[in-house]
C-alpha cells in the first residue's frame, strides 16, 4: 500500500505510475490514479499491478495534478470498485488512503446514512463525510480539518477537490507520508523512493497535521488552523 500526489507542469501520470511501482513493495492487490485535466476528473481503476494499471491509463492525458495508490485490502475484497481513489457521491471530492478507519461503522451511522456507498471500504467513508461537511462550512479546508478531527485509526490521505485545480490536501495519522519540494512542482508520497528521481529535499510531516499542497508552495498547519514552518531535508539519493 502507497500513495502519491503530484502537482506542477510535469508529466503528471509518468510521474504516478513511476511512484506507484517503486511502492509495489509495500504490498499491491490492485491500484489506481485519478488525474484532473482541463474537462474533468479522469478515474483508472485496475485489480491487480501497476502494470496492468500502465496499460488501462489513457497516456495521451494531460493533468497537472493527480493522486495514485497502490492498495493491500483491509475492508472489502480487492476489486476494482474497492481499489482507489474514491469519489464523493457527486464526484466533487477524489481521495487515495493507505491505513484502517477504525471508526468508520460509527461516522457512517451518524452522518452517512442517507448515502449510496459504491465500495466496501473504510476510505469511502472519509471522502463522504468531506462532501458532507462540505455542504455545512462551504469551505474545502475546513471540511477537510473536521473531517480529520472525527478519524480514528490510522492513515495517509491525499486528496482533490475538482473545483481547485490549485491545490491538494494531505493529512497524515501513524502511517507515513512525506512532501517532496520540486522546482515548479510539489509531490507527496509514502515513501521517497517513489519520488527520488525528481527531487532530494523533502518536509516532514507530523501526526494530524493538515497540508496544502499547490505547484509553488506547502501549507502545514497544525488541526487547529495554526501554520507551522518546517525546515526540508536532504534524502540521500542511492536508488
Ligand atoms: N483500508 C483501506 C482499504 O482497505 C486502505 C488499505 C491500504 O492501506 O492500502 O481500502
Amino acid at each position: 500500500c502507497g500513495i502519491v500526489g503530484y502537482i506542477g507542469q510535469n508529466d503528471t501520470t509518468d510521474v504516478l505510475l513511476n511512484g506507484l511501482e517503486k511502492l509495489e513493495y509495500r504490498g499491491y492487490d490492485s491500484a489506481g490514479i485519478a488525474l484532473l485535466t482541463d474537462k474533468g476528473l479522469e478515474l483508472t481503476k485496475v485489480k491487480g499491478r501497476i502494470a496492468a494499471l500502465r496499460e488501462s491509463v489513457d497516456t495521451s492525458i494531460r493533468a497537472n495534478m493527480g493522486i495514485g495508490h497502490t492498495r493491500w485490502a483491509t475492508h472489502g475484497v480487492p476489486s476494482e470498485e474497492n481499489a482507489h481513489p474514491h469519489q464523493s457521491a457527486s464526484g466533487r471530492f477524489t481521495l487515495v488512503h493507505n491505513g484502517v478507519i477504525e471508526n468508520y461503522l460509527d461516522l457512517k451511522k451518524e452522518f452517512l446514512a442517507d448515502v449510496d456507498f459504491v465500495s466496501e471500504t473504510d476510505t469511502e467513508i472519509i471522502v463522504q463525510l468531506i462532501e458532507r461537511l462540505h455542504g455545512k462550512y462551504e469551505d474545502t479546508v475546513e471540511a477537510f480539518r473536521q473531517t480529520m478531527k472525527l478519524l480514528k485509526g490510522s492513515y495517509a490521505i491525499a486528496m482533490i477537490d475538482a473545483e481547485d485545480p490549485e491545490t491538494f490536501y494531505v493529512s497524515k495519522n501513524k502511517s507515513p507520508l512525506l512532501v517532496g519540494l520540486g522546482d515548479k512542482f510539489n509531490v507527496v508520497a509514502s515513501d521517497s523512493m517513489a519520488t527520488l528521481k525528481l527531487t532530494d529535499q523533502y518536509l516532514e510531516i507530523e501526526d494530524k497535521e493538515i497540508v496544502l499542497v499547490n505547484h509553488k508552495e506547502v501549507e502545514i498547519q497544525k488541526l487547529d488552523g495554526q501554520v507551522v514552518e518546517r525546515t526540508p531535508f536532504t534524502a540521500e539519493i542511492d536508488a
